[in-house]
């Protein structure tokens, strides 16, 4: 079997041309969907994720700003900038770009953002939401993850899922969601004991580690699909996935390519969550 490839770059072109549209619409009636970004201090990471996240929005002709503090703010500075942020009906969405430097409490800085401008989808109101179900901001990778397998029609009510990773932003809601549209979900982590025996048995197989090329086609069960999302940089610069590409291509159904898979959906999906807090359709 060799593998068909789910590009995320090509499904994110078609995503931002309808958009586009939709913007165009919105500003007819006068709606203008803005996005602020807050970068504290000068990642180079971060600093090159929220430059991203500015050229998507002005791509599809969405308003957006980045507010650029230094790496000594204070956690008060901060929250007095969200505050503001929040009484702004002109802004739609705010995105706190992580991680932030150790004399902020992370989860302070979540929690004072309004919940309907939460377009990261982190804020454990709308983590509450998604969990029971509801209409919200869905967090913008699992998001991505899930209109990747919606735009190739692939079935997930009745499979067996394997999450390989916990975290709070990749890992714990992409499970979620796919035990949301009924699949059997498998979570697996680093403390899980021979992972091999549970990734043979998944008919998808989500994996989110931050380690290069861990799963190869020894880990999958014959037609699997197989979502990639870590991203990891080589010591020759180039970028890889957590999964061997060239190796699983040939036992896996579909799959996700590094880079081009998972990355530009997720810029995607925050777009768009920003034009459902512009028609204020979070409550
Ligand atoms: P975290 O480091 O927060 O989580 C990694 C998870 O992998 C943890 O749950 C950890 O287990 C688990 N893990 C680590 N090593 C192993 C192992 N050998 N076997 C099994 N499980 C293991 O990372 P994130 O979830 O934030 O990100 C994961 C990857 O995805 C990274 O490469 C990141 O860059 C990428 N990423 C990509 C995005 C995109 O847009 N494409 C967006 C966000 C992240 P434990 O909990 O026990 O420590």
């Amino acid at each position: 079997m060799v593998a068909e490839v789910i590009s995320g770059r090509d499904l994110s072109m078609k995503l931002k041309a309808e958009m586009k549209q939709e913007i165009d619409t919105l500003k007819e009636r006068g709606i203008i969907p803005h996005l602020t970004v807050v970068l504290v201090g000068d990642d180079p990471a971060s600093r090159s994720y929220v430059s991203g996240k500015k050229k998507a929005s002005n791509e599809i002709g969405m308003s957006s700003e980045i507010i650029e503090l230094p790496e000594s703010v204070s956690e008060v500075e901060l929250l007095k900038v969200i505050n503001r942020l929040n009484q702004d009906s002109t802004v739609h969405g705010i995105l706190v770009q992580l991680p932030l430097p150790v004399q902020i409490n992370v989860q302070h800085i979540i929690e004072s953002i309004d919940p309907k401008k939460d377009v990261d989808g982190f804020h454990p109101i709308n983590i509450g939401k998604m969990m029971t179900g509801e209409d919200t901001f869905l967090p913008c990778t699992p998001y991505g993850i899930m209109t990747m397998l919606h735009s190739k029609n692939i079935s997930i009510e009745g499979k067996h899922a394997v999450v390989i990773g916990r975290s709070n932003i990749v890992g714990k809601p992409v499970g979620q969601l796919l035990l949301n549209e009924n699949a059997t979900v498998t979570y697996c982590h680093s403390k899980t004991k021979d992972l091999k025996a549970f990734t043979k048995l998944a008919d998808i197989l989500v994996v989110a580690i931050g380690k290069p090329n861990v799963i190869t086609k020894d880990y999958l069960k014959e037609g699997a699909v197989v979502i990639d999302v870590g991203i990891n940089r080589l010591s020759d610069g180039t970028l890889t996935g957590d999964v061997d590409f060239k190796s699983a291509s040939e036992v896996a159904s579909y799959i996700t390519p590094v880079p081009r898979g998972v990355g530009p959906m997720t810029i995607t999906m925050l777009l768009h969550n920003t034009i459902k807090a512009a028609k204020g359709l979070v409550k």
